[in-house]
């Protein structure tokens, strides 16, 4: 089977705990993936968060955050170039699959690694592709959910928005307050991605989607990625299958089919549902939802096509 993951932070974790790609105990390296025939992975560059990890990148400035991630990015793509191959764009992803190899997409978690335009033109050179405008916090540019959902984006986030769309690169709205999404679709109809977010009918939570939200991203033709972390779930401590298999219902039931992906937050979340332990159990999920009465081609769509043809429309 196929998968395409819209979001992990395996790669900061790589960075902060000196950690290989090839084989670690986290939840993506060669072995858990290579079930998979073709999978393409987003790596997220996180802006970080204060951490006791040896090498805590919250105690750089965001210039040094920002050159130790894609130095840690080039590092591991080059020790695993033989199974991994980064990718710039739709043509280079096609040779990548086209030769066997599972391909990799950058992007940033978090746009206070790039406080200004040589950041973004730096960070653009490296392949970074997909870009959130906050994380949890407020920045230059706009404000987490999280934070305050009522604050929109700054002059310099509406610019931003303007740079990202000219340079071709994908703006992800997952984390961003209610209010900067709005302000995000008031100053770009380009359509965007939410990498890692899911629906606040099924799960009040301010990090997940509200059916509004999630409209407005089937209308441009966007794409949203399923946060497998629990706390995003449901109310319960530990989630299951079934709890992420409501939200895929739910945002169906909108009909969103088309615009569903998989953002899993490998790496990024210490809470996943108890039948996951690492990435290789996401064929385990693929099962769930054929069992549940979903058709193979369904499945097949959100664990892939969808994104995979999302990704060729606009790289
Ligand atoms: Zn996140």
């Amino acid at each position: 089977m196929k998968l395409f993951d819209l979001h992990c932070d395996t790669l900061y974790e790589c960075y902060e705990n000196e950690k290989n790609l090839r084989n670690n105990n986290l939840m993506i390296d060669q072995s858990k993936v290579s079930g998979y025939n073709h999978y393409i992975q987003f790596f997220a560059l996180f802006c970080g968060v204060n951490s006791q990890n040896k090498n805590a990148l919250w105690k750089l400035d965001a210039n040094d955050r920002l050159n130790a991630l894609l130095n840690e990015a080039k590092k591991q793509f080059s020790l695993n170039g033989d199974w991994l191959i980064q990718c710039y764009d739709s043509e280079e992803l096609d040779i990548a699959i086209s030769k066997g190899k599972s391909a990799a997409f950058l992007s940033i978690e978090g746009a206070e690694l790039i406080p200004t335009y040589e950041h973004l033109q730096k960070a653009y050179d490296a392949g970074v592709r997909m870009i959130t405008l906050s994380w949890n916090y407020q920045n230059k540019y706009a404000t987490g959910a999280m934070f305050d959902n009522d604050a929109g984006l700054t002059y310099e986030g509406k610019t931003l928005v303007d740079n990202l769309v000219k340079k071709n690169i994908i703006i992800d709205v997952s984390h961003l307050s209610e209010h900067g999404f709005w302000d995000v679709c008031t100053r770009t109809e380009a359509p965007f991605v939410a990498s890692h977010s899911n629906s606040r009918s099924v799960h009040y939570h301010l990090r997940n989607l509200t059916d509004l939200q999630f409209s407005e991203i089937i209308r441009r033709k966007g794409l949203c990625g399923i946060n497998l972390y629990s706390s995003f779930l449901s109310s319960k401590y530990k989630s299951s299958f079934y709890d992420a298999l409501k939200h895929i219902e739910h945002f169906c039931s909108l009909g969103g089919e088309d615009c569903l992906a998989l953002g899993c937050d490998f790496d990024g979340c210490d809470n996943l549902p108890e039948e996951i332990k690492s990435a290789a159990d996401m064929q385990k999920f693929a099962e769930y939802m054929l069992k549940h009465n979903y058709a193979q081609s369904t499945v097949d769509n959100i664990f892939y096509n969808n994104a995979n043809k999302f990704i060729h429309r606009m790289l």
